[in-house]
C-alpha cells in the first residue's frame, strides 16, 4: 500500500533522539527551548511555544483571547480540533463558505460579522496559504483577532514570507503526518510578548515560579508540554524540512503534468505568489463521478493506493448540526479525494498512482 501520507525518519533523526534519551534530562531540559529558537529563526518570528499537540496549541491560543460566549468565524473544511477547541471554551464557531482552493472564502467573511464576533480562524488547506492580507485587512476594520491554524503549511510562504508571520497567533502541528514531526506535537508562533507569556503559563499548570521552592497559582493550567526527546526529533526534522517540501513538490508537479486536461477531475491551482508545503494533493472529481465516489475509493484501496477525504464539513457532525449547510463546502466534500503525496514515496510510486487512478476512473465514465 502506498499511503496518502507518511513520515520520514532517517539515521540523523534516530541519533538525535537517542542522544537525548540517554541523557539525564528527557522531559524539560534545554532541548525544548533550543527547538523553539530554531523554529523562531527559521520562520523569522519572535516567540515560539511548543506543545504536545496542535490541539493543545489551539486550545491555548483561544484561551489566551478569552472570549467565552462570543463568536469566531472559521472554515468547515478542517480537522475537527480547529472548532472543537472553541466549544471547549464556550466560543461559538460560525462556519464560512470556502473558495476553490478549499480555504475560507475571504469575500464571504464580512457578512458573517456581528457585534459578537471576536476572531477569524483560518486553515491553510492542503498547505496553501489563505489570502492573509485580505484577512488582516478585515480584522483591522472590525477589530478582530486573526488566528491561523497552519497545521498543514509549515514551511510554506505567502509573497516570499514564511507562513507564521501574518496572524496574531499561528498554530503548527508536528503530528507524524504533518510537514515535519515530533511524533505528536505542535506550536504557537507569535510576535506578541503578552500572548507568549500567557501561553507558557497555560502550557504548564499556570505555575508562576517565585523564589527557590515557592510558586504561585492564579488560574488552572494544563500539562501541554512537549518533551526534550520529542524536541530533539523536531530539531533534526527541521533541518530536513526544505528537502521534504522539495520532494513533495516534485511529486505534485509530476501529478500536475500527468493529470493535465484529464476528463475526470480537476486539481488545485496554486497561485504564483504562494509556496505550498504540499501537505496534501487533493483531486476534485467532476460532478458526474460524485455518485461513484465510494466505489472509486474502494477500487483505489484494492489497488494498493492509500487515499483519504479531507474533510467532511464540520457542520455535518452531530456536534455542530444546528449550523446551516454551505453550498461550497458540500461541493468540495463531494468532489475531494487526497491521493498519495509525501517525502517517503518515489516518482515511480507517483507514476503507479497516476496511471491506476486514471484507469479506474475510466470505468465510471
Ligand atoms: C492535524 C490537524 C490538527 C490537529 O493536530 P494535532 O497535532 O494532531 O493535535 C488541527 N488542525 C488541522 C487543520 C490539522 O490538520
Amino acid at each position: 500500500m502506498i499511503p496518502y501520507s507518511r513520515q520520514s525518519i532517517n539515521k540523523d533523526d534516530l541519533s538525535a533522539v537517542l542522544a537525548v534519551l540517554k541523557s539525564d534530562i528527557i522531559t524539560q531540559g534545554n532541548v525544548v527551548e533550543e527547538f523553539e529558537k530554531e523554529i523562531a529563526k527559521y520562520l523569522g518570528i519572535k516567540y515560539v511555544i511548543t506543545f504536545n499537540s496542535a490541539t493543545s496549541a489551539l486550545y491555548t491560543a483561544y484561551k489566551i483571547l478569552d472570549y467565552k460566549g462570543f463568536e469566531f468565524i472559521t472554515t468547515p473544511l478542517t480537522f475537527c480540533a480547529t472548532s472543537n477547541m472553541m466549544l471547549n471554551l464556550g466560543i461559538k464557531p460560525i462556519f464560512c463558505e470556502i473558495d476553490n482552493l478549499g480555504n475560507i472564502d475571504t469575500f464571504k467573511i464580512e457578512k458573517l460579522i456581528n457585534k459578537n464576533t471576536r476572531a477569524i480562524v483560518s486553515v491553510d488547506y492542503a498547505g496553501i496559504s489563505v489570502d492573509v492580507y485580505k484577512i488582516i485587512e478585515i480584522c483591522k476594520r472590525y477589530n478582530l483577532s486573526f488566528i491561523s491554524d497552519s497545521s498543514h503549511s509549515f514551511g510554506g510562504e505567502y509573497k516570499g514570507r514564511k507562513i507564521g508571520q501574518f496572524a496574531d497567533m499561528s498554530i503548527f502541528s508536528f503530528h507524524a503526518l504533518k510537514p515535519i514531526t515530533t511524533i505528536e506535537g505542535g506550536a504557537i508562533v507569535t510576535n506578541n510578548k503578552d500572548f507568549y507569556k500567557k501561553a507558557l503559563l497555560i502550557r504548564s499548570h499556570g505555575i508562576i515560579k517565585n523564589e527557590l521552592w515557592d510558586s504561585q497559582l492564579d488560574f488552572t493550567g494544563f500539562n501541554f508540554r512537549l518533551s526534550d526527546v520529542a524536541s530533539a526529533l523536531g530539531i533534526s526534522q527541521l533541518k530536513r524540512l526544505e528537502g521534504f517540501i522539495e520532494k513533495r513538490a516534485k511529486i505534485a508537479n509530476f501529478y500536475n503534468l500527468a493529470f493535465k486536461d484529464n476528463p475526470f477531475f480537476s486539481t488545485l491551482e496554486i497561485p504564483k505568489h504562494i509556496k505550498s508545503s504540499h501537505h496534501l494533493y487533493p483531486i476534485l472529481l467532476n460532478q458526474k463521478l460524485w455518485k461513484h465516489k465510494k466505489a472509486i475509493f474502494k477500487d483505489l484501496l484494492d489497488k494498493g493506493i492509500g487515499i483519504q477525504v479531507h474533510y467532511k464539513p464540520l457542520y455535518q457532525y452531530n456536534l455542530y448540526k444546528n449550523h446551516a449547510k454551505l453550498q461550497s463546502a458540500e461541493c468540495f466534500y463531494n468532489a475531494e479525494i487526497s491521493i498519495p503525496c509525501h517525502q517517503k514515496m518515489s516518482l515511480k510510486d507517483a507514476r503507479f498512482v497516476a496511471k491506476n487512478l486514471l484507469k479506474i476512473l475510466k470505468k465510471y465514465r
